[in-house]
């Protein structure tokens, strides 16, 4: 193989694929991933932050692994448009970088103006969302530690398609534990715009009954509208309105703002279409989009774990093609997430995917995957080990 590529954020899709196109090159594709952190941060594991049973630094790893170990040059920058015909892009500093191929993760953008008053709330730091790990992961944590014992911390969810479909549902778990242990009057008001529990439905509300009873409270079909940092009020389409202690207000979301931007979020200004074969985009020649920006197959989640899969994917299509190679017309993709619900309990959910030629997406494997039976502690330990081999996967 030969050429440039280009991979266009660093989290878990765009890290794996910048390793794994050097690794199926055998180091002969000029690879350059853009990233402006130099910590790579992980969502996975950050309710456990927030839940105080581990710290920020546990979760954090930094990007010297890439360049060391496997020759990704590592520019520490962001891209802010993309040329499809030029196949170049400029960066924030005023530079442009020229490619053959670009790989494109750039995760998801948090639609705040979809809450009316959130954008000023979260600004200000009143109210935050702490769905990109990082400060705001350690604010939240902060905001809680602060509440007086007999507070009420209220976390909405918002309607699929999100990322990390149970992560709502775990961040929920994780704060009611906390209480229980340590703050036991306070309560958590879990409000959700879905109908259900969309993730791992039974194993959650089983746990919430058993363990959380007098301590955490789910009402489905309450979706948010509007909040008031000052006041910390939360108003809804019908319902009346709510005043909590810490507010974790979760607005809609939709493709990282540079696919926005560029018109590859083509799926009604929200998601990426892609051809699910080699995930090139279906509106940009030559740009792969994987992770959270895609629209995402039937039941095929957005997920670190089916980020860091469909890279590989990606990664392998790339090599073939700029090796002149037969396409590999049945990509596999997988996931598994696991979910804490108590400080040793955790819950999976697993599923296989392979591309179905004639339906032009993927399907889930007949048979594959499933859930756990009940809360058990070996999955926690699975759960952790987890974490520490996508890590290593991804970036080492
Ligand atoms: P990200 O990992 O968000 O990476 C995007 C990267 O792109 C970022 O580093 C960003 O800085 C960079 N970027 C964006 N725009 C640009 C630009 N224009 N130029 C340069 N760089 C740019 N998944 C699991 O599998 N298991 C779990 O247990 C799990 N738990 C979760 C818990 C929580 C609380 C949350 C919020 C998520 C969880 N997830 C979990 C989901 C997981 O975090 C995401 O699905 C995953 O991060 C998606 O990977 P990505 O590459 O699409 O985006």
């Amino acid at each position: 193989a030969k050429g440039k590529v280009l991979v266009v954020g660093g989290g878990y899709g765009g890290a794996t694929a910048a390793k794994y196109l050097r690794l199926l090159s055998g180091n002969q594709l000029d690879v350059t991933l853009v990233e402006p952190n130099s910590t790579f941060v992980s969502c996975p594991m950050s309710n456990l932050v927030v839940g105080g049973l581990r710290q920020i630094n546990q979760i954090s790893t930094p990007y010297t692994g890439l360049s060391r170990n496997h020759g990704v040059k590592m520019v520490k920058d962001y891209v802010t448009a993309i040329d499809v015909e030029k196949r170049s892009v400029t960066l924030k500093s005023g530079k442009t970088l020229a490619y053959d191929k670009l790989v494109l993760s750039p995760g998801i953008d948090l639609q705040l103006d979809k809450i009316e008053g959130l954008a000023a709330a979260n600004a200000s730091g009143q109210i935050l969302h702490a769905w990109k790990a990082g400060t705001e992961t350690v604010g939240l944590r902060k905001q809680l530690e602060a509440m007086p014992d007999g507070g009420t911390y209220v976390l909405n969810v918002p309607l699929a398609p999100y990322r990390c479909p149970p992560g709502p549902y775990e961040r929920a778990s994780m704060v009611a534990n906390y209480f229980k242990q340590y703050k036991p009057k306070s309560k958590v008001l879990l409000l959700d715009a879905n109908a259900d529990v969309t993730s791992k439905g039974k194993l959650f509300k089983d746990v919430w009954a058993s363990e959380y009873k007098n301590i955490l409270e789910y009402r489905p079909n309450m979706k948010v509208t509007g909040v008031d940092g000052a006041t910390k009020t939360v108003r809804f389409e019908f319902e009346d309105p709510i005043k909590g202690d810490v507010l974790n207000i979760l607005p809609d979301q939709r493709a990282g703002k540079l696919a926005v931007d560029s018109g590859i979020a083509n799926l009604n200004n929200r998601w990426a279409e892609v051809n699910y074969m080699t995930f090139e985009s279906t509106v940009a020649p030559n740009v792969h989009v994987i992770g959270d920006a895609v629209q995402g197959a039937p039941l095929m989640p957005k997920s670190g774990h089916m980020a860091n899969s469909q890279a590989k994917v990606v990664a392998a299509a790339i090599v073939a093609q700029l090796s002149g190679w037969e396409p590999n017309t049945k990509p596999l993709t997988n996931n598994t997430c696991y979910s804490y619900v108590t400080t040793k309990n955790v819950i999976h959910v697993a599923s296989v995917h392979v591309y179905d030629a004639e339906k032009k997406t993927f399907l889930t494997v007949p048979g594959s995957g499933g859930v756990s039976a009940e809360p058990n502690e070996l999955e926690g330990t699975y759960a952790w080990n987890w974490a520490q081999n996508i890590w290593a996967d991804t970036l080492a």
